[in-house]
């Protein structure tokens, strides 16, 4: 008898159909014996739902009553997955966050796990209950419910399937795994057998969305393995653990493509201390995430000057202009160019580590394909360049076939 926890998401508790699906599937894994443990989403589209409501409201409510009405989404959900496994005989109960023994500090709409005390979900299912927990919420200490952030109902999953020392964690969603690339713009793309934390991590963050970043994070640090798999069919996923030396043997796991970042380059900022840290702390006090950032050497000698160049989310620019807009009085520099019509490109490999020359061939098909590079930057296990939109999907293709075909 194994202890399974199976997390299903917004897509796949989409309607009762789905609901009734997801209840087919769990029944599977009860009848053969196994203990399971169930992890809900709200139904698609209900979380954006309610944080609309509010805002018409009130353009920015209180933290604490949104927690209060995110955290109904999920409510709904685990009872009518309850609902639907006994209709069908299998005998179910369900547990809001607090009630499962979910501890969060008091950080409402961005919680931390805290501590899991399951001692519920252990009676619950030692009485022979499907068990279905609500995703993506908690309680503090003194009893306020609090939620994870966004995507959360992962890191709720992944949690529990280490407090309760489970034996397999599997998380449902609409696509069938982790793929060396989005299907949709590269025809030849696979789906990977297993992927490491690590590149996982670079490629959620990548845009191969398939997860919340915290939870993966979550699960590498406390050697949490599970399997990314589709709700719609049988095929096995993709299996998500630490690296082995057999991963390393590939260099390359996948090439992903970024296309909501947008340039910005500051042209004849002043070579001085002081410049960038003024430019990068206004953009962070607005909230403004920057990704890549490339200086150039200085140039000038009587008033030596450089260009700094850096791409954010295409959605913060008018707010990124406004930050701008008001450095000019404070710095000096000469020009501000924006482009929003850029991608970025990026290969990602564990196996990096150990060959050289990925860079020269990545750079080598690239200028195959009379693509120009904007910007480069790279990490241990990961080469970006930023290109112009008009190829970038063209690149995609080029560079995946060059590395994973
Ligand atoms: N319902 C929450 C959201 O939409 C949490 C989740 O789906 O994981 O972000
Ligand atoms: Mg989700």
């Amino acid at each position: 008898m194994a202890l399974i926890v199976q997390k299903f998401g917004g897509s796949s508790v989409a309607d009762i159909d789905r609901i009734r699906n997801v209840a087919n599937r769990v029944a599977e894994y009860r009848r053969r014996g196994d203990q399971v443990v169930v992890v809900v989403s709200a139904m698609k589209g209900v979380t954006d739902n309610l944080i609309e409501m509010a805002k018409s409201l009130m353009p920015v409510p209180s933290e604490r009553e949104m927690d209060m009405l995110l955290s109904t989404g999920e409510q709904t959900t685990i009872a009518l997955l309850a609902i639907a496994l006994q209709s069908m005989d299998i005998p179910a109960a369900s547990l809001t966050g607090a009630q499962a023994g979910i501890v969060t500090d008091g950080v409402h709409s961005k919680a931390k796990i805290r501590n899991i005390t399951p001692r519920k979900i252990h009676a619950l299912l030692d009485a022979g209950n499907v068990t279905i927990v609500a995703g993506f919420q908690g309680e503090t200490s003194e009893g306020h419910i609090t939620t994870l952030g966004r995507g959360g109902s992962d890191l709720t999953a992944i949690a529990l399937a280490s407090a309760l020392k489970a034996d397999l964690c599997q998380i449902y969603t609409d696509v069938d795994g982790v793929y060396t690339s989005d299907p949709r713009i590269v025809p030849t793309a696979k789906k990977l057998e297993e992927v490491s934390y690590d590149e996982m991590l670079e490629l959620a963050s990548l845009g191969a969305k398939v997860m919340q970043s915290r939870s993966v994070e979550f699960a590498k640090k406390f050697g949490v393995i599970f399997e990314v798999r589709s709700s719609l069919n049988d095929n096995p996923g993709t299996l998500v653990k630490e690296e082995t030396q057999s991963m390393e043997g590939v260099v390359i796991r996948g090439v992903s493509l970024d296309k909501n970042q947008a340039k910005i380059t500051l042209v004849g900022v002043p070579d001085e201390p002081g410049m960038a840290a003024r430019v990068f702390q206004q953009l962070a006090d607005s909230t403004i995430n920057v990704d890549m950032i490339v200086q150039n050497v200085s140039h000038g000698s009587d008033t030596p000057a450089t260009d700094l160049s850096f791409t954010i989310d295409k959605p913060d620019m008018a707010r990124a202009q406004t930050v701008i807009d008001g450095l000019r009085d404070n710095i000096n520099f000469v020009d501000v160019l924006a482009d929003e019509n850029i991608g970025k490109l990026s290969i990602v490999g564990v196996g990096m580590r150990s060959h050289s020359g990925i860079a020269a061939k990545v750079f080598e098909v690239l200028a195959g394909a009379g693509v120009n590079i904007q910007m480069i930057s790279t990490s241990e296990i990961k080469i970006s360049v930023v290109i112009g939109i008009e190829k970038a999907e063209e690149a995609t293709r080029a560079v995946h076939d060059a590395f994973l075909d």
